[in-house]
């Protein structure tokens, strides 16, 4: 909850306090001190003809003394006595037929007030519970609405249109997106278009009215749409289509409407669908509850899509990292026609993008990017965004007034391997983790075609008890069968070189076990790169994009041939072992060498590696 859910809180707190004491003020005549007695005093002192007024207000009395008279007062458990003029006191509730005729014969001025309270307090005592009511109720649905429009009332479907109703303004330019020089010039026709509308209708070219930008999350396809509204002037309204998809049927079909119909209203305009595959599904391929509401939303996309006017220069521009998903309905002509395909930026794009985000930080002048966008292959410009702030992190931390070389390194590490951790390893498991180390690293350097060996180290990094780490020198685009089979023999390098030298096996060689079983699989049912299975693609149960786990799915392919597929796989990562059992233990001598140098040193880097293995003949 917000802290504007308080004020309605607040504002009643008020206004019974400010009620109670404009209440008090006007019942308590005067500032006289009143002082309660009993009511034998009271009778007393009216037989005494001490009595001058007094003012009955059902049982209850008050009055005024016709001389000032002593009465005793407790103040904290004491007694104290005071200078009374003026009193009140309680009529007994078995009426006492002798008093009025007494008060008479005194000649005490006697006034009767109404039990009813004044109108007005009564008219305070009669809201007050219907404002804490409503106060409640307001609360609640301000709580409800904030967790998505989980309520019976249909113009809370409105809710979420707030985030969207006013197109935002963008001082994003081209400028500010790095590389991706094709794609730049392929959105320029539209911002041509937005910018001057006339011309293009004049000479009757048609202008696509959807875009999809299709690459993986972090490349930069917000950023280049927001651009394009940058550089073209125009509002730019963004939802992510899961924000489209709420519990209630309905909610996100009106969404899409609102959303349209602002931006029609701000045209020229440009809007930025995140996530399309969230609504844009196939339908009926919807899983788990609420797939008619994706149905729903989906199709008031389509039709809005269809329902744009020549003249109106609106402009949809979607996202998504996952286009073969996507409902064919809404890839048709006139709709999500134009496709943009981002990939992962090249090795001059990474530098480009790093000297944007460097623009940030305070680089040393010894820093030289291109020798970080080397060493960060397959890193989209989030990451590397990521990167730069990273190495920032890292030099405050030591108090360097500027981001260096080593800050870099060190971030770059953090990002691919995870954070350095502490972690107390016992001398004889340094050990097994150095020859296991060493086992990967001489595998990948005795292999050729195998990426350079960048780093090699036995300092625990995320969930790893060590690391080897190779780095392409260039982007890869294909993969040959020989270097996914040696990448194979690496991976089991490190468990080979346990099992020789220590004669035993440990659990250290996890995670490479599942490297290697997802790429043996990988090419045997996707690939066909097994000579039994042939070229044909077996899904053997698809990652789903939104859980990160394989959802049970149906077998295109009979049980022989699964388990024909289970033999193939298995005799790969078979082969794969062997061989690298075959390089170790022939060169036993030089993995005794590494794994003395990383006992010694903990980490060493390629040069080192590669000094250290050409010392051993
Ligand atoms: P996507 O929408 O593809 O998931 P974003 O557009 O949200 O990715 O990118 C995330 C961040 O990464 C951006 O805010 C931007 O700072 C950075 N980034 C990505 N690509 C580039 C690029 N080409 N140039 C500069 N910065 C980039
Ligand atoms: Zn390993």
């Amino acid at each position: 909850m917000g802290p504007s859910v308080w004020k309605p809180v607040v504002l009643m707190l008020a206004l019974v306090v400010f009620f109670n004491i404009f209440y008090n003020l006007f019942s308590t005549q005067g500032t006289t001190q009143e002082y309660s007695i009993s009511y034998s005093r009271f009778r007393a002192e009216l037989a005494a003809d001490n009595i001058k007024s007094v003012t009955v207000k059902g049982s209850n009395v008050r009055g005024t003394f016709r001389n000032k008279t002593n009465v005793v007062e407790k103040v904290q458990g004491k007694e104290v006595t005071r200078q009374a003029s003026a009193f009140t006191t309680v009529l007994p509730s078995v009426t006492d037929p002798t008093l009025m005729p007494e008060l008479a014969s005194k000649k005490v001025d006697v006034t009767a007030v109404s039990t009813e309270t004044s109108s007005f307090a009564s008219v305070v005592i009669y809201i007050l519970p219907w404002l804490l009511i409503i106060g409640i109720w307001w609360l609640m649905m301000r709580g409800v609405k904030g967790q998505g429009p989980g309520t019976m009332m249909g113009g809370f479907a409105r809710s979420g249109a707030r985030m969207y109703v006013s197109g935002e303004r963008i001082n994003v330019t081209f400028d500010d997106v790095a590389g991706m020089e094709n794609s730049k010039q392929e959105l320029k026709e539209m911002v041509d278009y937005l910018k001057n509308p006339k011309l293009f209708q004049d000479i009757g070219g048609k202008v696509p009215k959807g875009i999809l930008l299709v690459g993986p999350p972090g490349t930069g396809k917000t950023l280049l749409a927001r651009a394009v509204a940058g550089e073209a002037g125009v509002a730019f309204f963004s939802i992510s289509a899961s924000q489209f998809i709420e519990m209630f049927v309905g909610v996100g079909a009106s969404r899409v409407r609102d959303l349209f119909s602002n931006a029609k209203k701000a045209a020229p305009s440009i809007i930025f669908i995140d996530e399309l595959d969230a609504v844009g599904r196939s339908r009926g391929a919807g899983f788990g509850g609420g797939h008619d509401e994706r149905e729903q939303t989906l199709n008031q996309l389509l039709s809005e899509m269809d329902g744009f006017d020549p003249h109106e220069e609106v402009i949809v521009i979607a996202a998504t990292n996952r286009p073969d998903v996507l409902d064919p309905a809404l890839l048709r002509p006139g709709r999500f026609d134009r496709h943009v395909v981002i990939d992962r930026p090249d090795l001059r794009d990474r530098e480009q993008i790093l000297k944007v985000h460097a623009r940030k930080v305070r680089l040393d002048p010894q820093v030289d990017l291109s020798i970080i966008a080397r060493g960060t292959p397959g890193m989209t410009g989030a990451d590397l965004e990521n990167l730069i702030n990273e190495g920032a992190i890292q030099a405050a931390r030591r108090n360097w007034k500027t981001v260096t070389m080593d800050d870099l390194e060190r971030a770059k590490d953090k990002i691919l391997m995870g954070g350095e951790r502490k972690l107390v390893m016992s001398e004889h498991e340094k050990r097994i983790t150095a020859y296991h180390e060493a086992g990967h690293t001489l595998v990948a350097k005795l292999l050729p075609g195998t990426d350079p060996v960048h780093k090699v180290t036995i300092v625990p990094h995320g969930m790893a008890l060590g690391l080897t780490q190779q780095l392409p020198e260039d982007d890869r685009y294909h993969y040959p069968k020989t270097y996914l089979t040696n990448r194979l023999c690496v991976a089991l390098g490190g468990r080979v070189a346990e099992r020789l030298v220590f004669d035993d096996l440990s659990t250290g060689a996890q995670s490479d076990l599942k490297v290697v079983t997802q790429l043996a699989e990988k090419m045997v049912c996707q690939w066909g790169m097994s000579e039994k299975i042939g070229a044909v693609i077996y899904s053997r149960g698809e990652e789903h994009p939104f859980l990160g786990r394989k959802l049970a799915e149906e077998k295109s392919f009979s049980e022989q041939m699964a388990w024909l597929i289970d033999q193939e796989i298995a005799a790969i990562i078979r082969e794969a072992e062997l061989k690298a059992e075959e390089l170790v233990s022939a060169n036993i001598k030089k993995l005794e060498v590494l794994a003395d140098a990383l006992l010694e040193a903990e980490s060493l880097d390629g040069h080192q590696v590669d000094q250290l293995l050409g010392s051993v003949q």
